[in-house]
């Protein structure tokens, strides 16, 4: 059985400083550390991060930095990610909590049994997943590079993708591939809401809908562009439209809306009448909790050297695949 260990939570708010902001520069400096920031966290940590991006920026980030400590505020599958990439550095996780209804979908005991029931298939597992899945994968892949990575892989090898079935359908479209896929899903970009989404189209007609590849086929089907966190940020700058309707986790309106102030942005609306697309894992890490936690130096993520090892493998895979990417598209891009 697999376990991920940590020192103790961060629940003791009592000696808070008065500018949490300062208090985090100077523990920085005082232990060279690296604040490594998903989109998806409070706008307040955002602002203080060294690098703000999406899993693949900072897979790459965390596989070069040289700082002594890592602080990760996303969520735990992430921070497993830096400590894979680092087994020598401090790696910390804000609130140990922050996990992913996704990577929880796919338990290593039941993921083992359908890899075994597949045994000629190549592994490509979504970076959204536990250390312990990862180490039985044969190529980890992010939303940003997925489908150029199944590209990659021969046509005569069948592939299991796990474990969103959403992002595996997607890709499978993408590349005309059949994929075996793993039943997960997210449970953030899984309600958003067909019928509202429709409507508010009706509403505002110049608007574009951008999506995340993680939403179910009946949402993406109305989307004018689909493509990962970043890359629908980056698509949003390049588009003349004024206004977009963004269906991924609402985190990354605030970079939108900081960096393109000129254009209005909606959160694609859920289900129901709750402001559920808010990611409760990611939204537990707070700006108080990254203090005490680069203050106490926990908790602190820590992995069987076995099982980091195994997981390496895939990881590294995907750096190789995904640089190889970027290579060949600056040269194409400067032909
Ligand atoms: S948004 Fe979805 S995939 Fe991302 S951490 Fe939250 S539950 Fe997991």
């Amino acid at each position: 059985m697999f376990i991920t260990q940590s020192t103790t939570k961060n629940t003791h708010f009592s000696s808070l400083p008065d500018d949490l902001f300062a208090a985090i520069e100077d523990l920085k400096k005082e232990l060279n550390a690296v604040i490594l920031v998903h989109y998806y966290q409070e706008p307040d940590i955002q602002d203080i991060a060294d690098y703000l991006g999406d899993s693949l920026t900072l897979s790459r980030q965390a596989a070069t930095t040289d700082a002594d400590v890592i602080v990760f505020a996303g969520v735990h599958f992430m921070a497993e990610t830096a400590k894979i990439l680092n087994p020598n550095k401090l790696v910390l996780l804000p609130d140990l909590d922050a996990g992913c209804s996704m990577a929880d979908g796919c338990p290593p005991e039941e993921f083992a049994a359908f890899k075994a029931a597949h045994p000629d298939h190549l592994v490509v597992c979504y970076v959204n997943c536990s250390a312990a899945v990862k180490a039985m994968s044969d190529i980890i892949c992010t939303s940003s590079n997925a489908v150029d990575i199944v590209n990659q892989i021969p046509k005569d090898q069948p592939i299991i993708f796990a474990p969103d079935k959403n992002l595996g359908r997607y890709v499978s479209e993408q590349t005309g591939r059949d994929l075996v896929l793993w039943d997960g899903s997210c449970m953030i970009h899984e309600i958003f809401s067909e019928k509202k989404i429709v409507q508010l189209k009706i509403e505002h007609p110049q608007a574009e809908f951008i999506a995340h590849p993680e939403c179910e086929a009946p949402v993406l089907r109305h989307a004018d562009y689909i493509g990962s966190t970043k890359a629908l940020f980056e698509y949003s700058q390049g588009s003349a439209a004024e206004q977009f309707i963004v269906a991924t986790e609402p985190g990354i309106l605030y970079q939108m809306e900081k960096h393109m102030p000129h254009k209005q942005f909606i959160a694609a609306p859920a289900t129901g009448n709750c402001a559920c697309n808010e990611c409760p894992h990611m939204r537990l890490n707070t700006l108080e909790k990254l203090y005490l936690a680069m203050k106490n130096r926990a908790p602190e993520i820590t992995l069987p050297e076995d099982i980091r090892i195994a997981a390496l493998k895939p990881m590294q895979r995907m750096l190789e695949m995904s640089a190889q990417l970027s290579v060949t598209k600056s040269m194409l891009s400067s032909v």
